[in-house]
């Protein structure tokens, strides 16, 4: 064995396991297998061109090297970023702990409640905070929360709106430079008119549906909106506010004077700046919009016996359903980041939080003064934590460099500081020297805070919040770290059992790749800083984003979008504007087969462009003869076909260039989703197979951990004739020549996490990454022939084979009275987390078994299945209490000493010798859906009260 191979550990299979697997798929190699499983038509010629692969203390010792090239200057530039201290409790048993990391979206509520719990936790903070009756488990950034904003509220329109036609949504001039540019980007396809402007002279004419205000200003001034949200809504303008959520510990929440949104990030509660991300955004809004709140939404219901039990709400909301109709593409957001915000509210409590403000405010009530004191003019009468400066900016800025300070310069002689957490007296000292030296006068010495506050009594919070017991608990760092291992014992991740999420992609999340993560010299690096600060992130950035375009065989990739989903809306947006540079920008139809991911069609309508539907045939594949219907029926508006290779059926259609030459014969482009991309690294690519632009998932193909539903990044691979669209940021050069405006709020989104994938990369070079994909292609199939015969899989491609993913039909045992998701819940019992269920295919599972698992865990499974299937055949559809339908069993349960269930304790809870070695116990018995979506509660506070009242 060769230890210093990154591949042999990433890689699950070993060698002497291989002959006897490639035996029960009846192959003679691991080449046969893959021949039977895509088309040779598109299979690659060459290995791809990429580094050699580095061992693990060789890019341990290369990512140190490279953090030293990031300058780590003391950073006060502000516009929504801010230098936080992450409590090291926190830090070490969170974000480095792979039973938080490695969780899956809480699908499963029953084997989640740790995190569930985690972010119920951190919706409450925000509906505290912001005064509002309701938030969601996070989204991606604060500029896109508020594009989503102005999406809702274009969504939730008054009927006589609609009917007129009110399109206009006003933006104050106030608003950070990075989220007016998303707004642009956002409105533009959608038809709303953005009106930017002074809040004090908006006219509050009929023509506006809603406007959008900065809370404090993007330069720190706090004004009194009061005045403004009474008038807009007698005149039916609905008013969303972006907030700083540090500052409304001590300002008067937008909830009280009335604002129907507030938008925001969490990350100075805790969160590494990571030269852009991840981070969690919140949205919060009243009651009467939940229907409508994008992004998921963690609630209280009760489980089979009564007791209080924590699920996903309201889930008939999200795209996987509305599809076409949605009017939000979220689907992964930022569970981690949001999970490590919330456990710094329970760390801080409230008491804690208004100390960090106050001394935050301090700080910057103390710089003023010092400030004034040289003759300094500091424009901002009321302000929370930053301050504007009249002084030479060509002076002060290079004394500023010179001393390793950035501030933000506005423009010549206007010179914005935001000071924060970490700000200390010295730091203050520095800030003042530098004003002195260029002034060329003399400083005197801060040695202690003033004791006055810069907020008007008008603006000032009295209301109180956080009073819930679980903020109020935890304060010292042996109640925190054991509460977070409470939690973290309620779920199950992958360090306890593989996670076969068909399309999801559950594989290795190695810890070398992890590492970097923990260093200030990535974490603490703000977005906006000069290019030259950050030469380490743009190093890796660039090799990243040049092996990423290797591997798709494209031309050029933008890292901004920070999910899948955001990836679709770019691609497509890239798209829009390649056609419209033709002067073809009637191009607006976007064949989709019915087949694709929920966000397929939600990015298409956001995107503005309008869905046709294509058939699936019995096969599963893609109907050629109607696909090539539509695009001839539309040839002259044909904008776009979404398609998923290997298809979301597991299957590599070898029509595929067929199909793809249609498009382009009809004049549209084609946009590869690249979920499924596991199944494509180093055999074939997007490129080859004629699409013009793709989307990948690095928090599925290429190690990112799903965090329990984020953080993602989404990054667009495009071809030459769409590299000039790729977009850009207002604040830091990036993009293409003819860029699109932003997509999301940082110039290279979720930077830190890119390090993950950059490792992924390096560490196994191309030939662990061809291996990789073969290697998953045969775990798939292994299964497929282990459990033939036991259930059926739905679609194979012609040779019989799956790819990297099958599809198992349940359906058949409805005559049993079972359903799937009795089998999802079963699997707990077993120590396992249940497959894809239902998509896309209603009634059926999707199991990806992944490269990274050994040839135990997948007997293991198979073994699990197979003793399911038994069950099911013991089952009846008149006896529904049976061991299924009963599933999951709780610890409590099986050891009450009443038992009145027709079948024993040992196949309740230990169905096979396995289990007993290493049980998971499900926290809670099945959760109730529909009763909390009827009785809708999403914040700690009211569970006991609410539960004793059942
Ligand atoms: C996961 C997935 C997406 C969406 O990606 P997110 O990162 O969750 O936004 C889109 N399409 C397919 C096929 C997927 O599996």
């Amino acid at each position: 064995m060769k230890t210093d191979v990154f591949a042999l550990r990433h890689i699950g299979i070993r060698e002497e396991d291989l002959n006897s697997m490639l035996n029960t798929v009846g192959v003679e190699n691991l080449e046969q297998l893959i021949f039977e499983t895509i088309p040779d038509h598109i299979r690659l010629k060459e290995p791809l061109q990429l580094d050699p692969a580095m061992s693990e203390h060789k890019f341990l010792a290369h990512t140190e090297e490279l953090s030293k090239k990031n300058k780590v200057f003391r950073t006060y530039i502000g516009l929504g970023y801010h230098e936080s201290l992450i409590p090291s409790v926190i830090k070490r048993n969170i974000l480095e702990n792979p039973g938080w990391y490695t969780a899956y979206t809480p699908y499963q509520a029953e084997i989640a409640q740790g995190r569930l719990e985690a972010l119920l936790n951190f919706q409450t903070i925000v509906s505290d905070l912001t005064g509002m009756e309701l938030a969601n488990a996070s989204l991606l950034d604060e500029s896109t929360a508020a594009a989503e904003a102005m999406t809702m509220l274009f969504d939730v329109r008054s009927r006589d709106q609609k009917k007129n036609g009110v399109v206009k949504f006003f933006v104050s001039e106030e608003i950070l430079p990075q989220t007016l540019s998303l707004l642009k980007t956002r409105s533009l396809p959608l038809g709303i008119e953005l009106v930017i402007g002074n809040h004090d002279e908006f006219d509050f004419d009929s023509g506006f549906y809603g406007a959008l205000l900065q809370y404090p200003g993007k330069f720190g001034q706090v004004y009194d909106y009061s005045g403004f949200v009474a008038k807009a809504k007698e005149n039916d303008i609905k008013v969303a506010v972006a907030a700083d959520i540090m500052s409304l510990v001590l300002l008067t929440p937008p909830g009280e004077f009335g604002v129907d949104v507030v938008v925001g990030t969490t990350q100075r509660f805790g969160i590494p700046l990571g030269y852009g991300g991840p981070h969690a955004a919140f949205f919060a809004t009243k009651e009467q919009f939940k229907r409508n709140i994008p992004g998921r939404i963690i609630g209280v219901t009760k489980d089979t016996d009564g007791k209080p039990a924590l699920r996903m709400a309201l889930q008939t909301r999200e795209q996987h359903i509305k599809r076409d109709k949605a009017t939000s593409n979220i689907c992964t957001a930022q569970v981690l980041l949001a999970v490590m915000a919330g456990m710094y509210g329970v760390y801080h409590g409230p008491k804690g939080l208004k100390y960090i403000a106050s001394k935050i405010n301090a700080t910057a009530v103390t710089l003023t003064d010092a400030l004034e004191n040289l003759g300094l003019y500091q424009l901002n009468t009321a302000y929370f934590d930053t301050i504007t400066v009249k002084a030479d900016a060509k002076k002060v800025r290079p004394i500023a460099e010179a001393n390793e300070v950035n501030f933000y310069y506005v423009d010549h002689d206007t010179i914005s500081i935001a000071v924060n957490e970490a700000t200390s007296i010295k730091d203050l000292n520095q800030i003042i020297e530098i004003f002195a030296e260029a002034l060329g006068k003399k400083s005197s010495e801060v040695t202690e805070l003033l004791n006055t506050t810069s907020i008007p009594e008008n603006i000032e919070r009295s209301s109180s919040f956080m009073e819930n017991k679980v903020f109020n608990s935890y304060h010292s760092e042996t109640e925190l770290m054991r509460y977070i291992k409470k939690l973290e014992r309620k779920d199950l991740a992958l360090n306890h059992s593989m996670i076969s999420l068909g399309s999801c992609t559950m594989k290795l999340n190695a810890a070398s790749e992890m590492l970097p993560l923990s260093s200030a010299n990535w974490g603490n690096i703000h977005p906006f800083v000069p290019v030259d600060q950050a030469e380490g992130y743009q190093i890796i950035l660039k090799e990243l984003a040049k092996d990423l375009s290797t591997i798709t065989g494209f031309a050029d990739t933008s890292l901004q979008p920070n999910s899948g989903a955001q990836g679709e809306y770019a691609g497509l947006m890239v798209i829009r504007a390649y056609h419209e540079s033709r002067g073809e920008s009637e191009r607006n139809i976007c064949l989709i087969p019915s087949s694709a991911h929920g966000t397929n069609p939600a990015s298409a309508v956001m995107a503005g462009m309008k869905v046709v539907v294509t058939k699936t045939d019995e096969k599963g594949n893609i109907d050629v003869a109607d696909l090539e219907e539509k695009a001839k029926l539309h040839s002259d508006k044909l904008a776009a076909l979404m398609v998923t290779y290997p298809s979301t059926h597991g299957v590599f259609e070898s029509s595929i260039k067929q199909i793809t030459k249609i498009i382009h014969d009809h004049g549209g482009q084609v946009y590869m989703d690249g979920a499924n991309m596991n199944a494509q690294v180093g055999l074939t690519n997007p490129a080859t197979i004629g699409a013009d632009v793709c989307h990948l998932n690095l928090h599925k193909t290429f190690a990112i951990p799903h965090g329990g539903g984020g953080p993602g990044v989404g990054p667009i691979c495009v071809a030459p004739q769409l590299v000039p669209f790729l977009p850009s940021n207002p604040v830091i050069e990036t993009g293409g020549e003819d860029a699109i405006t932003a997509i999301s709020a940082a110039p290279w989104g979720s930077s830190l996490v890119c390090l993950i994938s950059y490792g992924y990369i390096k560490m196994l070079g191309e030939q662990g990454l061809t291996h990789s994909t073969k290697i998953a292609i045969l775990n798939a199939n292994y299964i497929k022939h282990k459990l033939e015969g036991k259930f059926d899989v739905l679609y194979t491609g012609e040779k019989g084979r799956a790819a990297h993913e099958m599809i198992l039909d349940c359906r058949p045992f409805k005559k049993n009275g079972i359903e799937v998701t009795d089998i999802a819940k079963r699997l707990m019992d077993y120590g396992f987390h249940a497959p894809t269920v239902s998509f896309p295919v209603a009634g059926t599972v999707m199991i990806e078994p992944t490269e990274s698992e050994n040839l135990a865990e997948l007997d293991r499974f198979c073994e699990a299945m197979a003793s399911i299937r038994a069950e099911i055949d013991e089952s009846s559809a008149d006896e529904p209490n049976n061991v299924l339908k009963n599933a999951p069993h709780t610890l409590e349960m099986t050891t009450t000493d009443e038992w009145n269930f027709p079948y024993s304790r040992q196949k309740a809870s230990f169905p096979l010798p396995y289990v007993a070695e290493n049980k998971f116990w499900p926290s809670v018995r099945r959760v109730d859906d529909a009763y909390g979506d009827r009785n809708l509660i999403c914040t700690c506070a009211p569970i006991e009260a609410y539960m004793e009242t059942e």
